[in-house]
């Protein structure tokens, strides 16, 4: 039996904070973009929590940087991070960023302490704001970059089905040569992203 199709411009498989501000910056470009995960939704563990100040300007441009501030730990609490062995042991180094505030600071924005499933959680509900943008339960099981399209075979709520692309972005990062497209489309690796619609999901 063949698996419906569903096509996109672009298609992300994984939301974690890279998928998720990925889908969030093509959304707002005006492509057609979905990102799906094998989750149920965002992490529950806090994992990463460093927001760079560059990331903060992304979520100002985005409009949830207030947020993300608020579901930081306070500025006072964040002046330094300390690395070391143990708690009292050998200090390795440490990351003073206090310095990256006040009116000598480049940016409006400066790094918070958010941890992940926080961050998460806020990129998430704003992508939901776009119905259909996350696909949660949705894993991909093969993917297959084509000369024109690239290929994703899915198993979520709705069965097994095949979504296209232009454009591919693989869980792992581009040093695991996540980014893969169909070669006509200028994609996020090379350039502006191709912003013809394309058929259906
Ligand atoms: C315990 C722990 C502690 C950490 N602490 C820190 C820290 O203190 N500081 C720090 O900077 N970093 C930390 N990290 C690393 C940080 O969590 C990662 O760098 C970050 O999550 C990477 O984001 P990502 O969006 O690229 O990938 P991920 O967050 O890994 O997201 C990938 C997503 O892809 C989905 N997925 C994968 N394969 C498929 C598939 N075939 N089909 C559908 N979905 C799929 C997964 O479900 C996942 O949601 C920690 C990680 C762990 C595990």
């Amino acid at each position: 039996m063949t698996s419906p199709v569903r096509t996109h411009d672009v298609v992300i498989v994984g939301a974690g904070p890279v998928g998720l501000a990925l889908l969030l910056a093509l959304l707002r470009a005006g492509v057609d973009a979905v990102a799906l995960d094998r989750g149920a939704g965002p992490t529950t563990y806090p994992k990463a929590r460093v927001v760079s100040t560059r990331s903060m300007e992304l979520l100002r441009r985005w409009g949830l940087a207030e947020q993300v501030r608020a579901a930081a730990l306070p500025g006072d609490w964040t002046e330094r991070i300390v690395v070391g062995r143990s708690l009292a042991g050998e200090e390795l180094f440490r990351v003073e960023s206090a310095r990256e505030r006040g009116p000598s600071a480049p940016s409006p924005e400066s790094r918070v302490l958010c941890t992940q499933d926080r961050l998460e959680a806020i990129l998430a509900d704003e992508a939901a704001r776009t119905p259909g943008a996350v696909r949660w339960g949705t894993e991909a099981l093969a993917v297959e970059d084509g000369t024109r399209w690239a290929e994703v075979d899915t198993l979520g709520p709705q069965g097994r089905e095949r979504a296209t692309a232009r454009a591919l972005r693989r869980p792992g990062g581009r040093r695991a040569g996540a980014w893969g497209r169909a070669p006509h489309c200028p994609g996020p690796a090379g350039g502006a992203l191709s912003s013809g619609r394309s058929a259906s999901w």
